[in-house]
């Protein structure tokens, strides 16, 4: 299979790569930056994962402008940290490039998604978003491969497939490092101290 996988530079979507990878998938990542402070440090990290994985340098659309219009402490100041309708955003793009690639399918590192706070993480979302994949282009899928899993269970699944889970990148605010407090930073050291894992 071959397949793009959105990748944020994050815990999330590095498993993702992986597991795909570790499948024998042909993966692409993709990398977009729509105006958030991390963005520079987020195609870092995803560089590094896809020399981790002996894959392609990552693709990396920059759309930064539409930042000015989202909300969220990813692109601002306030302390809400949800981008409306980001994650519909993302798989367009995806779309776009996954037809131009011939790829099948579409990966997104979604966790949780029974629970998750933002609607576009949620199982009805997914399930939408697949449907008008299908009516746009029948053959590509959307694949979220970690929506039934917790990000405790996902730092699990990448101890267990050998990810060097210290070149990801989980801040929420910072443009270069960790700050501990956001909700990324708060939800990286509980699940790595969980699993005995070096922050
Ligand atoms: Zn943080």
């Amino acid at each position: 299979m071959r397949t793009l996988v959105l990748h944020s530079g994050g815990i999330d979507s590095t498993t993702v790569a992986a597991m795909l990878v570790s499948q024998g998938d042909q993966v692409i990542l993709l990398h977009i930056d729509y105006g958030q402070v991390t963005a520079a440090t987020e195609f870092s990290a995803a560089k590094r994962t896809a020399n981790a994985l002996s894959l392609a340098e990552p693709l990396n659309i920059r759309i930064p402008e539409i930042g000015n219009w989202g909300k969220g402490s990813l692109v601002s100041d306030i302390e809400e940290e949800e981008f409306p309708h980001r994650n519909l955003l993302l798989i367009s793009i995806g779309a776009i490039i996954a037809i131009k690639e011939g790829l099948e399918t579409i990966a997104l590192g979604i966790i949780s998604s029974a629970t998750a706070p933002f609607s576009d993480c949620r199982y009805p979302f997914i399930d939408s978003c697949t449907q008008t994949l299908h009516n746009l282009s029948p053959t590509l899928e959307l694949m979220t491969p970690l929506s039934h899993l917790s990000k405790q269970d996902v730092v699990a699944t990448a101890v267990s497939l050998q990810v060097p889970l210290s070149m990801t990148f989980s801040c929420n605010r910072n443009s270069n490092r960790h700050c501990w407090s956001c909700t990324g930073c708060q939800e990286r050291a509980s699940s790595f101290k969980a699993l005995g894992v070096d922050l």
